[in-house]
């Protein structure tokens, strides 16, 4: 089932809880792939409603470019979802979730007065080169948090400072939900998935694996060794790569443990993303 208006949302998960349901929330911006739809089993099995939320957020964007071409391809991650037995889908508007929102495509503007932020979190790693991008995420959670009202919310591992985040969040605000992590899901490459490979041509593709590999290397024998290694393919821009302590995301040294090294590199037009914890 699919919805797309908050108050239906409201009125649907109403029975559920009257029934004393557990409901398990998995936010998507869709696109879906096996990575999501590993969440989304993991939410089958621990919960007895399953909602799924496919919205594309415009405030945690800050290229245009990057926002216009994110995939949105809604019938066929509503076909995945009911094979997985979803019990709804949630697919607001940009303006039923932003009433204020101006245009659609606008990413800019004034969509809210009030916002989430945690910005000690969003210092290091992909903060200083997404402003805004952690408030975005933090904020629309947080509604999808007071839409659905869930037992549980499923995210992956694969967006480590989102997760830390989110729970440094549910943790200050006491927000009455379980955050569930869920390890990521990779090609048998090595490649993590993301609904971003789409994106990439054959030829990128084909190099996409150096990102995991360089991380195993930054884990065995340094930054340094792993940056030199993805400076030996041309096509492959680093913009970090960088070691940080897996709760707070502050940066550490690459001896301490547990670490979590993490890496965004840019291959042609496409940004990823990809990490690795190094255990205690
Ligand atoms: P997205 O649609 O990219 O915002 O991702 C929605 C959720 O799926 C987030 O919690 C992601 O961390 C998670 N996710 C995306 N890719 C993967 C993956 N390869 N493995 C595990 N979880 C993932």
């Amino acid at each position: 089932m699919i919805i797309t208006s908050i108050e239906a949302l409201r009125r649907r998960l109403l029975l559920s809880r009257m029934r004393g349901r557990t409901i398990g929330l998995v936010p998507t911006m869709g696109a879906l792939h096996e990575g999501h739809l590993t969440l989304i089993a993991r939410a089958r099995a621990e919960c007895k409603d399953v909602v799924v939320s496919i919205f594309v957020n415009p405030i945690q964007f800050n290229q245009p470019e990057d926002f216009a071409h994110y995939p949105r391809t809604l019938e066929s991650d509503a076909r995945q979802c009911s094979e997985a037995g979803v019990d709804v889908i949630f697919a607001p508007s940009a303006e039923e979730m932003y009433p204020c929102y101006l245009a659609a495509g606008d990413i800019g503007g004034a969509p809210l007065a009030t916002f989430v932020d945690v910005p000690t979190l969003g210092d290091h790693l992909c903060g200083p080169q997404r402003p805004g991008h952690f408030r975005g995420v933090a904020t629309v959670v947080m509604k999808l948090f007071q839409i659905v009202q869930p037992d549980f919310a499923y995210f992956g591992e694969k967006d480590a400072q989102q997760l830390a985040v989110i729970r440094r969040m549910v943790r200050d605000l006491n927000v009455p939900v379980e955050i569930v992590p869920v390890p990521t899901v990779r090609e048998a490459d090595g490649l993590a998935l993301s609904s971003r490979n789409q994106r990439l041509t054959a030829e990128e593709r084909k190099i996409a694996p150096m990102l995991y590999r360089a991380l195993g290397i930054a884990a065995a024998g340094g930054v340094e060794k792993a940056v030199e290694f993805l400076q030996s393919e041309p096509r492959i821009r680093v913009e970090y790569l960088e070691v940080v302590d897996p709760v707070d995301m502050q940066p550490v040294s690459a001896e301490e443990r547990p670490v979590l090294i993490a890496i965004a590199a840019w291959i042609g037009k496409v940004r990823l993303i990809d990490n690795l914890l190094v255990p205690a």
